[in-house]
Parts: C-alpha cells; sequence; structure tokens
C-alpha cells in the first residue's frame, strides 16, 4: 500500500489519517524532512493557513516541500490546505507563505461572514457514485486558475476543486465526512506515480 503523510503541525490531522487509512492507505504523520522524505504522498489538512505556513517554515519542512511538490510527489490540499498549494493568495496574512504547487490564486475566507461554515451537495468531476458532501469551514474559494489547472468543481459559481498533475486541492473536508471516495481517488494518483519505480 502507499505510504501517505499528512503534514501535523496544525489541523485536522487526525481525520485525515483515518480517511486515508480507509481508503486503503498506510498514514503517517509528518512534521520534520526525515518523515516527509519516507512518504509517497502527502495531505495537507484544513486548519489555519497562516500558522501552519509559519510552523512549516519553523520545523525546517516548508523547503524540502517545495523541491518534493516541484519534483511531482502526490499532494492533496483541503482547506487551509488548497491555500497552501497556491501559487498566490489575494489577501495574504503577514508572514504568510505558500508550498505552490497549482497555478491558482485564491480567496482566503471567501464565503463571507453570513455564509462561514455550510454544507452542500458537490458534484465532482471523474468521481463516480452522485455528488460529494462537502462541508465548508471558513473556506477558499479559487478566484482563478491557470490553463494547466483542470477545475473538478463548483459551487454556487464559485471554483472549489481542482487539478493540476500531482497536486490535487479542495475548498471542503471529505475528511469531515463518512465518504472516502476523495481520499480514494488521492490513494490511487499517489499508487500510480509510484508504479513506474516499483515496476
Ligand atoms: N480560513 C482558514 C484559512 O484561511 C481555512 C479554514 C479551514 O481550513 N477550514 O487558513
Amino acid at each position: 500500500a502507499p505510504v501517505i503523510g499528512v503534514l501535523a503541525l496544525q489541523g485536522d490531522v487526525r481525520e485525515h489519517l483515518a480517511a486515508l487509512a480507509a481508503a486503503g492507505a498506510v498514514a503517517r504523520p509528518v512534521r520534520r524532512p526525515e518523515e516527509l522524505a519516507g512518504v509517497d504522498g502527502l495531505v495537507l489538512p484544513g486548519g489555519e493557513s497562516t500558522t501552519i505556513s509559519k510552523l512549516a517554515v519553523l520545523f525546517g519542512v516548508m523547503e524540502p516541500l517545495r523541491a518534493r511538490v516541484r519534483a511531482g510527489m502526490p499532494v492533496y490540499g483541503t482547506c487551509a490546505g488548497l491555500i497552501m498549494l497556491a501559487e498566490k493568495i489575494l489577501d495574504p496574512r503577514a508572514g504568510q507563505e505558500t508550498v505552490g504547487g497549482i497555478d491558482m490564486i485564491v480567496r482566503r475566507n471567501a464565503f463571507g461572514r453570513q455564509n462561514e461554515s455550510f454544507e452542500a451537495a458537490v458534484e465532482v468531476k471523474g468521481l463516480a457514485g452522485g455528488p460529494v458532501e462537502g462541508v465548508f469551514i471558513r473556506a477558499p474559494w479559487v478566484e482563478s486558475v491557470g490553463a494547466g489547472v483542470e477545475v473538478l468543481a463548483e459551487y454556487d459559481g464559485h471554483i472549489v476543486a481542482v487539478r493540476q498533475g500531482n497536486a490535487l486541492a479542495t475548498s471542503f473536508h471529505p475528511e469531515l465526512t463518512g465518504d472516502h471516495r476523495v481520499h480514494a481517488l488521492f490513494t490511487d494518483m499517489v499508487r500510480t506515480s509510484r508504479a513506474p519505480e516499483s515496476l
């Protein structure tokens, strides 16, 4: 089984570890560069993106993480994790950096105060079995994408799921539902990207 890490600096790490295990992966928390080196793919959880960014720099994993993403390691970011994968944040906080990996511009806390947290059915391209239950918590949306980015889902006219190569991101939190189809999709991406070496 593919070994998939969850960046465990802040955020809903446990929920992702459980969802990955349910999807058939060997799931491990990752805090240090040595731990990052031992995984085939990585999840960037939901939480607070500025805090995750600052802790990633502090723990010395920001640069190694950028290097692995550039080298094609599969990554999946939810919510704050989606923000971490953006090339650009429209409204970054002081000291907030991203890993990058997806050619997109994101807007933090985009759905506004009236609508801070909500659930909605979201149709995800390529995912069989009907819409997923989208859990949005102070969620970002994707303001715009470059030509190489595939839009996988929209909600209310805004982009909420994207993929570029081996990088996948959702504004919502599949790890908080019992539906592991998105984690299964990501686990398959990791399996596929690992295959050439293990042949
Ligand atoms: N609003 C948070 C941020 O900007 C993201 C919220 C979440 O991950 N649920 O980082």
